[in-house]
């Protein structure tokens, strides 16, 4: 299992990341993101600070643990200048908070994401088929999420990108241990999104891709 969206207590995640990484790797877990809720306000506090424990944990824990961020509710001006920002610091996946229907994020959020150089829109919502279609050409996977609340869409999202030819990753967004990938998790997730285990392979590679890249930044 691979999951590139998760929340430690750097932001509001209820694990230490230590702990999360280790909950991860026992429940079978090959890589795990910890892309913590950023603004310019904290970049260069939690990123620097995960990438210290990242290194040791994936030794230690015998688990691809990379370094990330989730750009939360930057205006999205400034969303591709954040994500130059959040990669200077060390961040090896970037993960942009999407237009979720469970709030009100920015309007523009999704549009700015697909054009700013991130690795993933999370939770896109009713993305729109030029947003995907952006997305598509500049290599931004959308994602499908077990998150509740933001996993309403799932359906549309899924849609969307086989219309456009955007690739999908599937993601957790976990804030605590029980929101964690299982096998069970999975299935239900791949049938109300309206997604095969063939879909499911393809999302796996898309992950791994993403790794891949990760893995040869500095
Ligand atoms: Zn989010
Ligand atoms: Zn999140």
């Amino acid at each position: 299992m691979i999951d590139l969206h998760t929340h430690s207590f750097f932001s509001d995640g209820v694990l230490i990341p230590s702990e999360l990484v280790y909950r991860a790797k026992v429940k079978g877990y090959s890589c795990l993101a910890l892309t913590d809720h950023g603004d310019f306000s904290n970049f260069d506090f939690i990123i620097p600070r995960i990438r210290r424990v990242a290194a040791e944990l994936s030794k230690n824990y015998n688990i691809i643990v990379l370094p990330g961020i989730e750009i939360t509710y930057v205006p999205p001006k400034l969303i591709k200048k954040a994500v130059a920002r959040c990669r200077a610091l060390g961040a090896k996946v970037v993960v942009v908070h999407g237009e979720t229907t469970a709030e009100t994020v920015p309007p523009g959020t999704n549009r700015s994401a697909a054009l700013s150089g991130a690795d993933i829109l999370a939770h896109p919502g009713l993305i729109s088929a030029q947003d995907a279609l952006l997305a598509k050409k500049n290599n931004v996977c959308l994602e499908i999420t077990t998150r509740r609340g933001h996993n309403k869409t799932n359906k549309h999202v899924a849609a969307r990108a086989k219309e456009c030819g955007a690739k999908l990753v599937l993601n957790t967004d976990s804030h605590s241990p029980d929101d964690l990938l299982d096998a069970g998790k999975i299935k239900k997730i791949l049938s109300v999104s309206g997604l095969k285990s063939a879909d499911f392979s393809e999302m796996r590679r898309n992950s791994e891709n993403i790794i891949r890249k990760a893995t040869r930044r500095k």
